[in-house]
């Protein structure tokens, strides 16, 4: 007879987003705002691994600005989990993180994710990504959407996520400001000049219209933008000097993401990416690469990690790989023609 076989470890992508757009449209009774946004995964991505124990939760990270307690949005996933399904077994958690902390990318949230997706599976609960949006929703605002990836609309407080059959495909600089702003600040600060709307168009614009390619992004902006470089004056010259670059080298897109403090740039090809990224680097910025990661592809890069037999190589990347060239990392659709700013029907 075989023995059992040891329980496996999984390694799952946590990529980062970015908003391609986003709208205020006013507070919500909840303490929260109700807010159209669009978001973007794209390759950048923290290691999350995932190794089941006997009992116990326990998180691990590389990163000195990322709590280890209950503070960390990972090991809160788990603890819900845990307590939804009511499951007496435990887990280790170690997380890589190359997603700037404090970034507007979603790092945590999208780790969060990952544990969601790891665990369902290793301890055997089977919600899937539709069962588990209702505990996503209680960990935070963003933390469905990574349940989702690619390109998708986010309504309400930015919870109620629709994939859409448009998706984007591109390249991306991402600027990290290297200095966090606080979320909660930046929407204390939209309250005060915020007048309530009932909608707002530019969004749904977007996403109804025929547009193809570069022509359809220009309607797009982040209504946080204005307070976010309030909240963090010292911010604003830097930023008008990196949207002046990707600009110049061609962005279809330059907006802060989220509430900050990352910037990006989105670009139908990669030279001209390159081109951009150069110039910024020359200009003394920390530049990341990383291409979009449509829903097919995010799909996939789930489906291929949950399948994997035991992580490898196991919480024993380097740092230094925190501000690299992201490409190093591979891409979900590694092994296809690079592509450049096109909106695909899937
Ligand atoms: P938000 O808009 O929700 O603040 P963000 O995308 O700007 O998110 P994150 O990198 O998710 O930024 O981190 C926000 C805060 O969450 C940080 O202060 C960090 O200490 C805390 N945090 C908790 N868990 C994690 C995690 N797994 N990864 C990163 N940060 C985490």
């Amino acid at each position: 007879m075989r023995p059992p076989s040891k329980p496996r470890a999984l390694l799952l992508p946590a990529y980062a987003k970015i908003n391609l757009g986003l709208e205020v449209l006013g507070a919500r009774q909840d303490g929260y705002h109700e807010l159209r946004t669009l978001f973007q995964t794209i390759e950048l991505h923290d290691d999350v691994v995932v190794r089941p124990r006997a009992r116990g939760l326990a998180v691990r990270c590389d990163h000195p600005d990322v709590p280890r307690d209950e503070g960390n949005l990972a090991l809160r996933a788990a603890l819900e989990l845990q307590r939804y399904a009511g499951v007496g077994k435990g887990a280790e958690i170690a997380i890589t993180k190359r997603i700037p902390v404090g970034g507007g990318l979603g790092g945590g949230s999208s780790d969060a994710a990952a544990v969601l997706m790891g665990l369902d599976h290793l301890w055997g609960v089977g919600l899937g990504p539709a069962g588990l949006q209702p505990l996503a929703r209680r960990l935070g605002a963003d933390v469905p959407f990574f349940l989702v990836g690619g390109t998708a609309l986010g309504l309400a407080r930015g919870d109620e996520v629709y994939p859409l059959r448009r998706q984007v495909r591109g390249h991306t600089l991402i600027v990290d400001l290297g200095r966090p702003v606080s979320t909660a600040a930046v929407f204390a600060r939209v309250d005060r000049s915020l007048t309530p709307r009932e909608n707002s168009h530019t969004i749904f614009r977007f996403v109804s219209s025929d547009l193809e390619g570069l022509r359809a992004f220009p309607i797009l902006s982040n209504e946080l933008e204005r307070a976010a470089l309030e909240e963090a004056p010292d911010l604003a010259d830097r930023v008008g000097r990196i949207r002046g670059i990707l600009n110049r080298g061609g962005a279809a897109l330059a907006l802060l993401s989220g509430s900050g403090s990352s910037f990006f740039g989105l670009f139908e090809d990669g030279r001209r990416a390159q081109g951009a990224q150069s110039a910024l680097v020359a200009a003394g910025f920390i530049v990341l690469r990383a291409r979009t990661v449509s829903l097919d592809q995010y799909r996939r890069a789930w489906s291929r990690s949950l399948r994997a037999r035991r992580a490898r190589g196991v919480g024993n990347q380097s740092r230094s790989r925190h501000h690299g060239d992201h490409r190093r990392q591979g891409h979900p659709g590694r092994g296809r023609k690079a592509e450049g700013l096109r909106i695909d029907r899937v």
